[in-house]
């Protein structure tokens, strides 16, 4: 050996001790003849242990089949680059590495063995694997808050959202329940359920009202447990003290507030598993993302119905008015054809006449307040109105268009109240014409006014069709009316809607007791003194 060589192989064998990567020969049989300190650092064995040994000691069992390929390769000259595969440590644990084979020539040229460097890229693969998880994750995540986004139907959004979500946190089912609690301040509604039939829950009624459930309801935020059996809020509520008895079984637990936009919170997602600690911060992010998307998209499904809601008022007011106007000039055009063929009658059909143009003005009137009131520009003029004079001729005016008996009891002493008596008497004249158009003629119509502390109270009393008590609230709506069987009946739904702004800017109340085919009760309150808004 010439010193060339011995400093040649000398520069070698320092390469071979200090490379990062593994670095083993082994002959064309697989016995291992060298093995440098990375290959130790890697697989965990000493030199010792492995000389003499047989290469397929750092095989996986279903991998044993990758050595006779490499073999043939190497037989045939070839060298095997960057094969990406798992060997397993001395530990047993299983690493990924990136492998580059190369056969060895003796002088003559024959292939003996062959050298393998193993490069560690458990790291490598590890990050990979992460962003591809992270890369799912966000497709899925987009994915959904596609589907969800795109819908408009309440229903379709929950049950979407509580299988992808139970899906995705791998829980044994998933529930959604809406944020809605009874007068006793218990039951939440179940909406949807993922994993488990409607009835696995039928016969428990719905999640009470108790510590753990409340965290979710009032969008304190996420509660993820290992094992919620074991949480100090957990079982304090009689009788069940827990889950009641024949209830899926819940160990890990995981719920997650849907919050609106707006900040309300309209429901809940949960989560069970039978085991415990099955849920991780990983589902618990990919859940809070998925019910934010579900937020805004519950917050659009509502806001599109009301929109389909007001559509249809507006279609149906669009036919309501058209009638209502339609219908007093068709009368007046009728007189006035009259009155052209006999001129002499017109002194007789002058009252009907001026009656259609009154009801025509009372519509149109009823409108512009609309109008005003959507602006936020329903101004009321304040000054001192006798309750006595108010009430006497709100009652003579509706005396006047629909000729009916109205009883009348007042305070002995008139008082004078701070109110718009204009206004107010536009309430009480449509309080009143209600009363005369919703009862039969001769029937009993009263009005009643006291004072009550610093309180005006008056009641308007009539023994007409009632009102049906779902109703109750909403008649007070624009544009709303009960349909009745008379068709007849004049209105567009306005005069009660128009009433509760006049009154509550006042700052008083008005609602109606009633009771079907007896008769109704409105009550109007408000202040004697009232302070003006703003
Ligand atoms: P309308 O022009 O239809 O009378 P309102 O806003 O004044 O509109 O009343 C709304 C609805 O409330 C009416 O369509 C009617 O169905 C119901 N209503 C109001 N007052 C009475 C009453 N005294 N008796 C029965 N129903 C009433």
């Amino acid at each position: 050996m010439t010193l060339d060589d011995s400093l040649r192989q000398a520069m070698l064998a320092s390469i071979i001790d200090t490379s990062e990567d593994a670095i083993i020969t082994k002959t064309l049989e697989g016995i291992i003849t060298s093995w440098n300190k990375s290959a130790e650092r890697i697989f965990g064995y000493s030199e010792s242990e492995v000389i003499g040994k047989h290469i397929s000691l750092l095989i996986p069992q279903e991998r044993l089949s990758e050595e006779d390929m490499i073999i043939s390769r190497l037989k045939e000259g070839k060298r095997i680059e960057h094969y990406q595969t798992i060997r397993a440590t001395k530990t047993g644990a299983r690493i990924h590495i990136s492998l580059t084979v190369s056969p060895i020539k003796d002088i003559q040229g024959v292939i003996v063995g062959a050298s393998k460097i193993a490069r560690d890229i458990t790291l490598q693969k590890q990050k990979e694997e992460f962003i591809n998880k992270y890369i799912h994750q966000l497709e899925l995540l987009n994915h959904i808050g596609k589907e969800i986004s795109a819908q408009l139907d309440v229903n379709i959004i929950l049950q979407k959202v509580t299988d992808a979500t139970t899906q995705l946190s791998g829980a044994a089912f998933g529930a959604f329940f809406y944020n809605t609690i009874d007068e006793k301040g218990e039951a939440y509604v179940l909406y949807t359920l993922s994993g488990a039939p409607k009835e696995a829950f039928d016969k428990f009624g719905m999640p009470r009202n108790t510590e753990v459930f409340n965290i979710t309801f009032s969008g304190q935020g996420v509660l993820r447990s290992d094992d919620i059996t074991k949480d100090p809020r957990y079982g304090k509520n009689a009788p069940h003290k827990g889950m009641p008895k024949g209830h899926l079984p819940v160990v890990s637990y995981l719920a997650v507030p849907v919050i609106s936009q707006t900040g309300v919170v309209i429901g809940g997602l949960f989560f069970g598993h039978p085991s415990p600690g099955v849920f991780k911060e990983e589902h618990e992010k990919l859940v809070s993302a998925i019910a934010a998307q579900a937020g805004i998209a519950l917050d659009n499904a509502r806001l599109y119905q009301e929109v389909q809601m007001l559509n249809e008022k507006k279609d149906e007011f669009i036919g309501f008015a058209s009638h209502e106007l339609k219908t007093p000039l068709t009368t007046i055009a009728g007189y006035l054809q009259l009155a052209e063929s006999s001129p002499q009658l017109i002194g007789e059909f002058l009252p009907r006449l001026n009656k259609q143009v009154g009801r025509l003005t009372a519509i149109i009137s009823d409108l512009l307040d609309i109008s005003k009131i959507q602006a936020g520009k329903l101004e009321l003029n304040f000054e001192k109105t006798s309750l006595h004079g108010l009430i006497k001729e709100s009652v003579e005016t509706v005396k006047q268009l629909c000729n009916q008996k109205i009883e009348c009891s007042l305070p002995i002493e008139d008082i004078f109240v701070t109110i718009d008596g204009q206004k107010m008497s536009q309430v009480l004249i449509n309080i009143l014409t209600n009363a005369t158009k919703y009862s039969e003629p001769g029937t009993k119509i009263a009005i009643a006014a006291l004072t009550i502390g610093d309180e005006i109270r008056i009641t308007v009393t009539d023994q007409g069709i009632g009102i049906p008590a779902t109703h109750l609230d909403k008649i007070f709506s624009r544009f709303y009316r009960v349909s009745t069987d008379d068709k007849n009946v004049e209105g567009l739904g306005l005069g009660l809607y128009i009433s509760k702004e006049i009154v509550e800017a006042h700052r008083g109340k008005i609602w109606a007791e009633s009771e079907v085919g007896k008769g109704t009760v409105m009550h109007i309150h408000f202040p004697i003194e009232t302070l003006r808004k703003n």
